[in-house]
């Protein structure tokens, strides 16, 4: 068998052609599959049922890239093929697996159904986000994402980034890449317009984030990290500090980086040692700090650090630690890149995941001192890191949801494409595909469930973000940042978990092939991993929820929500039989949910932390579980609404109702299960002596 050479990738499925006994026959690319081949070649019957995909980028019409009439004969008329000229990696192999198409009709109903959508287009700047505005841009999105990201989310797998004398080399395709998404516009999205934003609302960022992470999580964390940059800087830094800095980062010519953690001070970053010293207008900077992401690299002009240190003569813990930017090239107040500033990336880590994005451990001021801006006032850093790290932990989540959806689009093309066993929904004799064994689809619906359900809660979460900040009514805004400061740890958490569990199923999916990494479903569990790690581990997010935002106001917040939710579950009146299981789940759910709230405020109350917090993670899963339940029995009766009115596309709102019934089956009853360990108490967890671990 010898391939023709021709590489076809299409949006959801790749294929190949290939040339097998002189003949064309068009291969799926990814299951290697000498089987796929043969499946296709025995069965051209399939062909047809193909996808046809868009023609946003090189078109390749199979009819007209064959000569031979023979060959031509074997292709179904009419068949066309897209997407972008895969680079090939320095071992001269083309990337095999770029399969992920924009869900862009669930995020539409998402964004526009289930957030609050007319509230944030009535905001001051968010009058111009129409329905119409939203789906042109994630359609030009979602072309951006499919056929410039995802292609090279393998690529950079393979490749990783190196330290090569000094310099951090990113994967082949990286640079490009990201020049065609800074020169689109990408990184100014949600940004103010003084500054070269374009100032749309971060509901809208959000759902843009959760394309770039699906399409290539590795990649997109540069932009995130220069958001978090940006937004530390914005909120805190001196005019001067920002016209120097903001226009280039906002536009993402610069990029930024977040440099907290150091080799002793993790979580707890009470024990930075990094040293920062009074020197005129500027100050010295001198330390060390690991696990700097995307640290050094040549994607942009300069990368504007921001830098958590200590004084001299600062109070200890964490009311002694300051904030300063720390640019790679030191700038003119123009704004011009100037001279190298002190500081140096030291090594690169070797990861499990996620390897073209470096990360990297900095040396500042090895020769004297790096030059450091402050940031507002000396010894308020923590303070500030903590007033912009909703969106930070906002935009980790999205990752989880961006690598569950990733995973799952793959797990459904294997599914269809793999024959195995015997039909026993049928009893037909012949092998069927995967997809109809009951056990498999279990699988994929809980992974559709799952994301749709965490992917509905995080733009809820950002449009109330969008309120908080935007509203012109203060009490609007501050009832909108309870509610974001209750829901931002449970969207951190529980959705990055939901990435890990989504990318195992999907592994799980696969069978075999999951587990071979050729296949491209390892890479999304290898790389989910992390996202449960960092910007505070999901064990720091369930003691920020319950140590402080269930806590602060004796419960009010999270009471107040819970009553919102209620309505809903309250509201049914029994009529409609198909939606009366999720109904009664949800309302199921919320009872222990509230129970456990309860416990947990008399509890801690008492002064029992170790309780608490040993039941602290269920219990965060626990609003996970059942806020997400919330908004699918929202999502199915807004979708049975639509057809009964006969709006919207008939199959996309029954898949809809089927999904959020499917959740209110097998995802809702974990409740009863989560709300159990959360009370528990921390007696087990305490009774076992530290050295029989
Ligand atoms: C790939 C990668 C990229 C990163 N990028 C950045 C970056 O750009 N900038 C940056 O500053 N840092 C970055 N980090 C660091 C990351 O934020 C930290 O790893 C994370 O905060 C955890 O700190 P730690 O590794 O020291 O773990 P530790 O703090 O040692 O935690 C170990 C375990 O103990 C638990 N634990 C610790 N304290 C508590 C507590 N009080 N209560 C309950 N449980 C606790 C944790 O949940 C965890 O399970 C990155 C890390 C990685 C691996």
């Amino acid at each position: 068998m010898e391939t023709a050479g021709t590489e076809l990738p299409c949006r959801r499925l790749q294929y190949f052609a290939m040339r097998f006994s002189g003949r064309l026959v068009i291969a799926q690319v990814g299951e290697f599959g000498r089987f796929q081949c043969l499946n296709l070649l025995r069965r051209p019957a399939l062909w047809p049922s193909l996808p046809i995909a868009d023609q946003s980028h090189f078109v390749y019409n199979l009819t007209n890239a064959c000569s031979n009439s023979k060959t031509k004969a074997l292709i179904p008329s009419g068949f066309f093929v897209s997407g972008v000229d895969w680079p090939r990696n320095r071992k001269g192999q083309r990337n095999p697996v770029a399969d992920y198409t924009a869900p862009i009709a669930d995020m539409r109903f998402a964004a526009t159904r289930l957030a609050d959508f007319a509230e944030v287009t009535a905001l001051p700047g968010g009058e111009e986000l129409s329905e119409d505005l939203l789906d042109a841009i994630f359609a030009q999105a979602g072309k951006f994402a499919s056929g410039v990201l995802a292609p090279l989310n393998r690529v950079g797998d393979l490749e990783g980034s190196r330290l090569e004398n000094g310099v951090v080399r990113t994967p082949e395709g990286w640079l490009g890449a990201y020049r065609a998404f800074v020169d689109g516009g990408w990184n100014a999205v949600p940004f103010a317009p003084s500054y070269g934003g374009q100032g749309l609302p971060w509901l809208l960022g959000t759902a843009l984030q959760e394309m770039w992470h699906s399409a290539n999580m590795a990649f997109s964390l540069c932009p995130m990290l220069t958001q978090a940059a940006v937004e530390a800087i914005s909120h805190h830094g001196s005019g001067e500090l920002k016209s120097r800095f903001l226009p280039k980062m906002v536009s993402g010519h610069w990029a930024g980086t977040m440099n907290l953690t150091e080799p002793h001070a993790g979580s707890d970053l009470a024990a930075i040692r990094t040293r920062a010293v009074r020197e005129n207008s500027h100050y010295r900077i001198r330390g060390q700090k690991v696990f700097i992401t995307y640290g050094d690299h040549e994607l942009a002009d300069n990368i504007i650090h921001l830098v958590l240190a200590r004084l001299p003569d600062a109070p200890e813990g964490v009311k002694g630690i300051s904030l300063f930017v720390v640019p790679k090239y030191l700038t003119g107040v123009n704004g011009d890149r100037g001279e190298r500033n002190d500081l140096r990336c030291v090594s690169l880590e070797h990861k499990m995941g996620i390897h073209a994005s470096p990360t990297a451990v900095m040396s500042y001021g090895d020769n004297g001192g790096a030059v450091g801006f402050l940031v507002g006032e000396e010894n308020k850093g923590l303070q500030y890191m903590f007033t912009t790290m909703n969106n930070a932990r906002l935009s980790v989540g999205v990752q989880g949801i961006g690598v569950a959806e990733r995973a799952l689009q793959k797990a459904g093309d294997y599914a269809r494409q793999r024959v195995q066993g015997r039909d026993i929904v049928s009893g037909a004799s012949g092998p069927v595909t995967i997809i109809h064994h009951p056990d498999v689809r279990r699988m994929l619906l809980t992974m559709r469930a799952l994301t749709e359900a965490s992917r509905a809660l995080a733009y809820f979460a950002a449009a109330k973000l969008d309120i908080a900040n935007r509203h012109h009514d203060a009490a609007t805004r501050r009832q909108a940042q309870a509610v974001v400061d209750l829901l931002i740890p449970v969207v951190k958490a529980w959705s990055t978990e939901i990435g890990s569990e989504a990318a195992s199923l999907g592994v799980q999916v696969h069978g075999g092939m999951g587990y071979i990494e050729e296949t491209g479903a390892a890479q999304f569990m290898r790389d989910a991993k992390i996202a449960e790690i960092y910007e505070g581990t999901n064990g720091i997010q369930a003691n920020d929820l319950v140590g402080r935002k269930l806590i602060r106001d004796g419960g009010a917040a999270a009471k107040s929500f819970m009553e919102t939710m209620r309505l809903l579950a309250s509201g049914y009146d029994g009529r409609d039989q198909e939606l009366s299981q999720l109904l009664r789940a949800l309302a199921t759910g919320l009872d222990h949910l509230e129970a456990a709230s309860n416990w947990m405020l008399s509890t801690h109350g008492a002064a029992d932390q170790k309780a608490a917090a040993a039941g602290a993670m269920p219990y965060l899963r626990l609003w996970g579980t059942v806020a997400g339940g919330w908004l699918m029995a929202k999502a199915a009766l807004a979708a049975k609404s639509d057809l009964a009115s006969g709006k919207g596309d008939s199959s996309f709102l029954r898949a809809k109702i089927i999904t959020a019934r499917f959740y209110g089956q097998h995802i809702l009853p974990r409740a009863s299960g989560l709300a159990a360990a959360a009370t528990a108490g921390a007696d087990t967890v305490m009774a076992m002596p530290d050295e029989a671990f």
